[in-house]
């Protein structure tokens, strides 16, 4: 069943969201050669209890951090740590922050220093896909309908979207019905509805589209080592039409 969200509920999201979006900010101030992502983890979660939220993702089925850390070829759920950040490498950070009982869900990838210009069009480009989806939240649109243009803008790029993870609907937590793929059909699945409120997260690889998981349990890398991105923002459906919760 997809939660339809009041107009009060949308806006203590909101504020989850504008947490949620200020921390990720300010770890991407912080992203470069030479820090770890456990310091960034660490000030991410000073920040996050510092606005008087609770990060979303420690403890999360035990996950360990506020973040997860994914470098280059790891593509989402990495483990922030000792791991020192090399000129050149990208990161993807996912971050979320709770107020209220609700949820904010956000991710970015940034470039560690200066990168190359093929990672640099991988990150556009899953940002693009990402937006091309947002812009498909209108009421009266089919749910598959932002999974086809986040698609559509992946695959004309040459890249590969990732379809063993996808986004989801958001509210008093964190994963809530309907599973927004990346991928499908458009003009199919539920019809758009004021109030719904989606995190639409496009993960798309460089190189082939398989992922697998390593031995930690959590990190999950592309199987050909290709390089991998991830943007995300918590959308909601409106009469106004597509709004991002996650924006500062
Ligand atoms: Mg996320
Ligand atoms: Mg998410």
């Amino acid at each position: 069943m997809i939660v339809l969200k009041s107009a009060e509920e949308l806006s203590v999201m909101r504020e989850a969201g504008r947490i949620t979006a200020a921390t990720l900010r300010r770890v991407g101030e912080a992203v470069r050669p030479g820090v770890t992502t456990g310091e960034l983890d660490e000030l991410a979660e000073t920040f996050i209890r510092g606005e008087g939220a609770v990060p979303a993702f420690k403890g999360y089925h035990g996950f360990p951090g506020t973040l997860c850390t994914s470098v280059d070829g790891e593509v989402v759920h990495g483990i922030p740590g000792a791991r020192r950040l090399l000129e050149g490498q990208i990161l993807s950070v996912d971050c979320g922050a709770i107020v209220e009982g609700y949820y904010g869900d956000s991710a970015m990838t940034f470039p560690v220093g200066a990168v190359a210009a093929d990672a640099r069009r991988l990150m556009d480009v899953t940002r693009d896909s990402l937006h091309a989806g947002i812009a498909k939240c209108i009421p009266g649109m089919r749910l598959h309908d932002i999974s086809a243009a986040v698609q559509s803008v992946a695959e004309a790029a040459g890249f590969a979207v990732v379809r063993e993870y996808v986004g989801h609907g958001i509210g008093r937590s964190m994963h809530e019905d309907p599973q927004v793929p990346n991928y499908g059909r458009a003009g199919t699945g539920p019809t758009l509805k004021a109030g719904m409120v989606f995190a639409i997260e496009p993960m798309i690889n460089a190189g082939g589209a398989a992922v697998r998981s390593l031995d930690d349990g959590w990190t999950v890398v592309t199987e050909d080592g290709g390089l991998s991105a991830h943007f995300e923002h918590t959308v909601a459906v409106t009469d106004d039409g597509p709004m991002i919760l996650t924006l500062e």
